[in-house]
């Protein structure tokens, strides 16, 4: 029987991913934003923002140069900020440290912020041809069913396992397409439930499959049920028909991004109108619920608008309608907020 990577090297040649908008013409840049990108993200989600993200900052240098809010506007409803935050920052110290190139050894990329050692090993392997195993949760999912890892895949343990696995399997020549075929094949095929078995290159001297395990690995831990937070919004609304928003701090969720005044209780909430503006809780409209999950938690906000007049100018802060939504790094629940108000 063919090696496990040269199996899967011939299957790539005939059902792998050829076409991706980062494949095109790839370099270490490209592989790295499509990674950081596709964290929690499909590709058919994070293509469009792939190809104008590129189109925008085609270089390193490029992204180094642009504001916060540059790379935010682009990066608005894709979820998972801090990506955008890191990406940039790591763009900044690749041109302060590196001369704009895009280190090619593990130890300076897992320096860089946002990149672990699977990502650097996709850009090793991906944009310099480098040896270097990956370990994404596809890959996570392929190794513990191809090779019956029963332990639980957060635990330090069994990760070290599937890195020892990962880094044996490695080809001495087509890196780059080995590790697209590993990828695609737990994309495509090794799916997380229905996997097409009999169509898998890896099926012969698969445990899982030979010992019907392929439904019980990996093994499933039961998530924690989410907490719910509950907020208030406040909408300021000039006499345009523009809301304010407040851009929040660095840390946190929505970090750097341009969000509604928001508070916990309706007091705050009353302080926060009456200290600002010439108005008070007896304008105040209360607008339907609005619920985001996160990851770890539930969202819901109760929006409330109040119509005002443009007062003082408050600090960090900026008047927004329909027109200039786009403009702005915004999260998908606001800037859709946002279009219902001010839409004519
Ligand atoms: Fe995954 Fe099935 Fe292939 Fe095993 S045979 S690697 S379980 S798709």
């Amino acid at each position: 029987m063919k090696k496990f990577s040269t199996r899967l090297v011939l299957w790539h040649e005939l059902h792998g991913r050829k076409n991706l908008p980062w494949q095109r013409k790839i370099t270490p840049y490209k592989v790295w934003v499509s990674e950081i990108m596709l964290q929690q993200t499909q590709v058919v989600t994070a293509t469009p923002y792939f190809k104008k993200f590129i189109q925008e900052f085609p270089t390193v240098k490029s992204l180094s140069k642009a504001t916060p809010d540059q790379v935010l506007k682009l990066w608005s409803g894709l979820g998972y900020y801090a990506r955008a935050r890191n990406l940039h920052k790591a763009a900044k110290l690749i041109c302060s440290n590196h001369e704009g190139k895009i280190p090619s050894s593990i130890n300076e990329l897992v320096e860089l912020p946002g990149i672990g050692r699977s990502t650097a090993g996709a850009i090793l392997s991906l944009g310099f041809k480098k040896k270097a195993p990956i370990l994404d949760g596809n890959v996570k999912r392929v190794l513990a069913r191809h090779f019956k890892i029963e332990g639980n895949l957060q635990a330090s343990s069994t990760t070290k396992q599937l890195w020892q696995i990962s880094e044996s399997l490695l080809p001495s020549d087509r890196i780059d397409i080995y590790t697209q075929a590993i990828m695609d094949l737990g994309a495509t095929v090794c799916t997380k439930s229905n996997p097409l078995c009999s169509n898998c290159p890896v099926n012969q001297d698969c445990s899982a499959f030979k010992e019907g395990l392929v439904d019980t690995l990996p093994l499933k831990v039961k998530r924690k049920s989410k907490l719910t937070k509950k907020v208030l919004w406040l909408l300021p609304q000039g006499p345009s028909g523009e809301i304010l928003l407040e851009k929040r701090k660095e840390e946190g969720i929505w970090g750097g991004l341009w969000s509604f005044i928001e508070t916990e209780k309706k007091a705050e909430l009353e302080l926060a109108l009456s200290r600002n503006f010439d108005s008070n809780i007896s304008n105040i409209k209360k607008l339907k619920k609005v619920k985001h999950n996160f990851s770890h938690f539930n969202l819901e906000a109760i929006p409330y608008l109040v119509k005002v007049k443009k007062g003082k100018k408050i600090k960090n802060t900026v008047w927004v309608n329909f027109k200039n939504v786009e403009s702005l790094g915004l999260p998908a629940p606001i800037k859709k907020t946002i279009n219902q108000i001010t839409m004519p």
